[in-house]
């Protein structure tokens, strides 16, 4: 029994939404409130046969803390999820602690004004003290920690496939394979065809944002960045076969690292075919992914904010999405004094996330792990007192809810390793 407040209604709120309306047991009472309240209003419509969770809704401005507050007081729900963008983490967090109630997102905070003086201030010494200069970073979330054990409140950071899902591979890994992990390569594959020349599968500005910035990995106890797009390879993912990948920096190694301390190196490889590369290429290199506002015939417009109204919804792609996405980590290291390998991964196929809730396969293998977190932290299995990422917690639960609610796992103990 429990009220949920989701804060976000797009393309992952809708998959995790549904999700937990088929767990109206634990999902008893859902408010989705957004920026766009129709949207809620016509999620909730669709719902209201079809499960015995009350739903309700509300518009908020999730950039307002005394907006939310307001909200939070006045619904009273035992766990807000932040699926709205990872711009309102901080704000979303900060009304969670005025108000006692426990927190969950599925991306770490980033600006939505990277010229903001005062953020770049606190940024340009993170790169120059940590090494890597992506925009997101855990710093401003962890700053959190003390305020959130003092108050008895546990704040669950990137519940989604990846971050997510991958740390909790990390430490069932660590659980139940090694004594020591010496490195952890995470593959991310979209197999997944929607038929257009250029559209993102998630949020297109976040998404832009994160692949046209440099790479990085951690070797040896420190980053490594590189040009965007610098170190490709080619790999055969089972059920989608061979596809080329590059290495990007995210946002799970940075707390991989701290919690896996013996880890000799983490990387993260992406799939992308050359045609999105191109599209992006050009898009960057004529300034359409800059978030600076021009002025235009009178207006201010920021053009990724442009780029994004003309690009296809993510939410749209669904019924014309074929294909299956491979995500997962291939770890190398020790169990009982001898070397080893591993690989645990998911498959998921596009087709059959559209039928069961009308999406595509990126915003369900997000969604699914959100409800999933949810129900970790709603029946009592993580409830550690602080802010958390997914490899903190027991990963048993965890991957038991995914196998049993749609993202099962895969093994390999004699995986093709990435060179
Ligand atoms: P969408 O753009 O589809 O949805 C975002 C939602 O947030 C929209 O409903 C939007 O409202 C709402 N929103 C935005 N700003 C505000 C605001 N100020 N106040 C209230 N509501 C607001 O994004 P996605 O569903 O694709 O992504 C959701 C989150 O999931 C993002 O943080 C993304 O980074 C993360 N993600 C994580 C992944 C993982 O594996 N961990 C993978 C993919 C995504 P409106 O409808 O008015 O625009």
């Amino acid at each position: 029994m429990s009220r949920v407040l989701v804060i976000g209604c797009g393309g992952v709120a809708n998959v995790a939404i549904r999700k937990c309306c088929m767990l109206p047991e634990v999902f008893t009472e859902l408010c989705i409130a957004s920026r766009t309240k129709s949207k809620c209003d016509a999620l909730a419509a669709e719902l209201k046969d079809k499960t015995t969770t009350k739903i309700t809704t509300a518009q908020v401005n999730a950039d307002s803390v005394e907006e939310l507050c307001a909200l939070i007081r006045s619904y009273k729900p035992d766990l807000v999820m932040n699926i709205a963008l990872p711009y309102q983490d901080l704000t979303i967090m900060e009304a969670c602690l005025q108000c006692k109630v426990n927190y969950m997102d599925t991306a770490n905070y980033e600006p939505e004004d990277t010229d903001d003086p005062e953020w770049r201030k606190i940024y340009e010494k993170r790169c120059k003290e940590q090494g890597f200069s992506a925009y997101f970073d855990y710093s401003w979330q962890w700053a959190y920690r003390k305020r959130f054990e003092e108050a008895g409140l546990t704040a669950l950071l990137g519940c989604g496939f990846d971050p997510g899902v991958t740390q909790a591979y990390c430490a069932y890994a660590k659980k139940h394979e090694f004594d020591e992990i010496d490195t952890i390569d995470i593959l991310d594959c979209n197999g997944g065809d929607h038929g257009y020349a250029f559209a993102t599968n998630f949020n297109p500005e976040v998404n832009l944002r994160e692949v046209s910035a440099p790479g990085s990995y951690w070797e040896n106890g420190h980053w490594v960045e590189i040009p965007a797009m610098s170190i490709k390879r080619e790999y055969n993912f089972d059920q989608v076969g061979d596809k080329d990948m590059y290495l990007l920096h995210h946002e799970e190694i940075e707390s991989l690292a701290q919690n896996i301390p013996e880890v000799k190196r983490i990387r993260f490889f992406m799939t992308f075919g050359q045609s999105y590369l191109t599209h992006m290429k050009c898009l960057e290199n004529v300034g359409m992914l800059s978030t600076t506002p021009i002025n235009f015939e009178g207006h201010e417009i920021v053009p990724i904010k442009f780029l994004k109204a003309l690009l296809p919804d993510p939410a749209s792609l669904g019924p014309r999405t074929h294909g299956k996405t491979n995500i997962g980590c291939i770890f190398t290291g020790r169990k009982d004094g001898k070397e080893k390998t591993y690989y645990i991964y998911n498959v998921c196929d596009h087709q059959e996330c559209y039928k069961e809730v009308a999406s595509q396969a990126i915003s369900y293998t997000t969604g699914v792990p959100a409800m999933c977190g949810a129900l970790m932290m709603l029946t009592g299995k993580w409830t550690t007192p602080g802010v958390h990422t997914v490899e903190e917690f027991d990963p048993d639960p965890f991957l038991a809810a995914l196998d049993k609610y749609g993202l099962p796992k895969s093994e390999s103990h004699d995986p093709a390793l990435v060179p």
